[in-house]
């Protein structure tokens, strides 16, 4: 299988900044932020993309999203916006299934 840098951010082999992990995910932030807070989550478990979903892996953009939501509720953001990009012609270029979480608001630490 293919090694996707968001595999090599999971493993610690090269840096990002984490703003959250636990068994299932790891949030950090995007290197090219396109909001004043731009986030990826990602699940420790392997799915490329939406596209490759299957029953049994179902739950993970669902668990994503409610990392997300617990996310922003813990740092007091209000109001975001939550994309996931499907293959290259929605605009995927990692193919590592990630949640985008973008926001005008401010993380606090920040
Ligand atoms: P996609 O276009 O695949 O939905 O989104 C991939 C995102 O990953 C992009 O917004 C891009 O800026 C971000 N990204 C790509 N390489 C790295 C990296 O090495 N570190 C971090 N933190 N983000 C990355």
């Amino acid at each position: 299988m293919e090694q996707t840098i968001f595999h090599r951010i999971l493993q610690k082999e090269i840096p990002a900044s984490v703003v959250y992990e636990d068994e299932e995910v790891l949030a950090f932030k995007d290197i090219h932020p396109k909001a004043t807070t731009h986030l990826l989550f990602i699940p420790k478990h392997f799915v490329a993309s939406i596209a490759d979903v299957t029953p049994e892996t179902a739950h993970l953009p669902g668990m994503l999203i409610l990392k997300a939501q617990k996310f922003a509720k813990e740092k007091g953001i209000q109001g975001y916006k939550l994309t996931f990009h499907v293959g290259k012609g929605g605009g995927q270029e990692v193919m590592y299934l990630h949640l985008h979480f973008l926001s005008e608001e401010r993380v606090s630490e920040d």
